[in-house]
């Protein structure tokens, strides 16, 4: 028997009782053979009020303070899950991020993990121990200062540690069943997947199914690590996302794997943009610099008399005050008129491999928009996906009309959501 990751996050621990049912699980892993290592994440909500709690004290809190603050949430789980298995009669240690050998670069709130140095946590478990590492934190390689790895990270501890540790499997264990054709808690007709690849998992990730992080699938892939998500409620098996399928995997062949959306992002417009070659270049140079992630950028037809255009980009709501503050500074320089923001706005994501070889999906997904009565404002494509940008009001029903025009509802049972409160 190998060693196991398992992952449980934070509606799986949100109180007392969820950390003891949490605890005689893991106890059933290891009394299998398992060699188990967990990571966990801060109970129900708690990463959220932390926050609510730092903006109270200062509206920009300095990165080095909030990653201390927000890893304390992270640091109460470890504890208790901990105390709960040696109440059940078992071996175990806690590890902070650091001290499980989680190595990040310095940017706080969003940091990279660089390296993992698991010494410890494999001399614990050598000596019967269950290891317990607090997710989404680690430690700055040059600082030395304590960093967090963005929200839902503790997806990335689980499979950073799975790789460095060569588990033959990272279990993310959550409030749904596995991963659904669509959010479960919109599309109650959603499917749950059985297997998908990493490669449209990635897409779905990076497209708002915070089901698993997408540097989490990122890292899964790179090191080829096999993901089984599932629910920490139910004894269901769940959804495997791997390389290629197992002869046990069922893999459908549909053209589309499932419909994602994002309510996290806001939008951007820079008005009046002189139409001329090195403005884009200087408009997105000084959101790089504010260390700004932009995602979908579209410029407008330039107005032949003014010679004017508008530039507008999509980018976390987290990151908008930070990003129009740069360009408030470069204004000068730049040379625009104005800065428009809107936080109002939700994305809308439809994933397949299929799509590559099948005409009409992006025809079909404009039409069962349309048909919903949902204005489009912005599209942008992959490969193998197509998104578009629309009111945040219209979002739930623009998913429910999209994953049914493309056949994806299930006539048979609703899908479970077993907690949370999808915050
Ligand atoms: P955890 O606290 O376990 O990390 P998250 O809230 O981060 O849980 O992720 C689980 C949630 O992801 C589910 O409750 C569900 O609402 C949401 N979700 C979004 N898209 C999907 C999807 N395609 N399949 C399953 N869950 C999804
Ligand atoms: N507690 C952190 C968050 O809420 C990390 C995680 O849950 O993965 O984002
Ligand atoms: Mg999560």
């Amino acid at each position: 028997m190998g060693l196991v990751v398992q992952k449980y996050g934070g509606s799986s621990v949100a109180d007392a009782e969820g950390i003891k049912r949490v605890a005689k699980r893991i106890v059933e892993a290891k009394k299998n053979g398992h060699q188990v290592v967990v990571v966990v994440s801060a109970m129900g909500d708690t990463t959220d009020e932390l926050i609510e709690l730092a903006e109270q004290v200062s509206p920009m809190p300095a990165g080095r303070e909030f990653d201390m603050l927000l890893t304390a949430g992270e640091r109460i789980s470890m504890a208790l899950l901990a105390m709960a298995i040696k109440s059940l009669g078992h071996q175990a240690q806690s590890f902070t991020g650091s001290q499980a050998g989680v190595i990040t670069d310095s940017v706080h709130n969003k940091a990279r993990i660089i390296d993992v140095t698991p010494g410890r946590i494999r001399t614990s478990i050598d000596e019967g121990n269950i290891a317990i590492v607090a997710g989404f934190q680690g430690v700055s390689q040059e600082g030395k200062n304590i960093t967090t790895l963005g929200r839902g990270g503790s997806d990335t501890t689980a499979v950073a540690l799975a790789a460095a540790l060569d588990a033959e499997v990272c279990e993310i264990y959550t409030d749904v069943d596995g991963v659904f054709t669509a959010d479960p808690r919109v599309v109650k007709k959603a499917k749950k997947i059985d297997w998908i690849s990493f490669e449209d998992m990635l897409e779905l990730a990076a497209s708002g199914s915070k089901v698993l992080l997408h540097r989490c699938v990122e890292y899964a892939r790179r090191y080829n690590i096999p993901i089984h998500v599932r629910s920490s409620f139910s004894g269901l098996r769940g959804t495997w996302v791997s390389n290629e399928p197992r002869g046990d995997q069922q893999v459908e062949h549909a053209i589309i794997s499932g419909v994602a959306h994002d309510v996290s992002e806001a939008k951007i417009t820079v008005v009046g943009v002189p139409d001329k070659p090195g403005e884009a270049a200087a408009i997105f140079r000084t959101i790089a610099d504010a260390e700004v992630n932009i995602d979908m950028v579209v410029q407008n037809v330039s107005a032949a008399s003014t010679g004017l255009t508008d530039i507008s980009f999509t980018l976390p709501k987290a990151e908008g005050r930070k990003a129009i503050d740069a360009l408030e500074r470069s204004k000068p320089t730049i040379g625009f008129e104005s800065l428009r923001y809107d936080d109002q706005i939700a994305k809308i994501s439809l994933v397949g491999a299929g799509m590559k070889t099948n005409p009409g999906v992006t025809a079909g997904f404009f039409e069962a928009l349309s048909d919903a009565g949902v204005n489009i404002e912005l599209i942008s494509t992959s490969e193998i996906r197509i998104s578009v940008v629309t009111r945040a009001d219209d979002v739930n029903n623009a998913v429910r009309a999209v994953h049914s025009a493309f056949g994806l509802d299930s006539d048979s049972d609703e899908a479970v959501v077993y907690g949370g409160t999808g915050r």
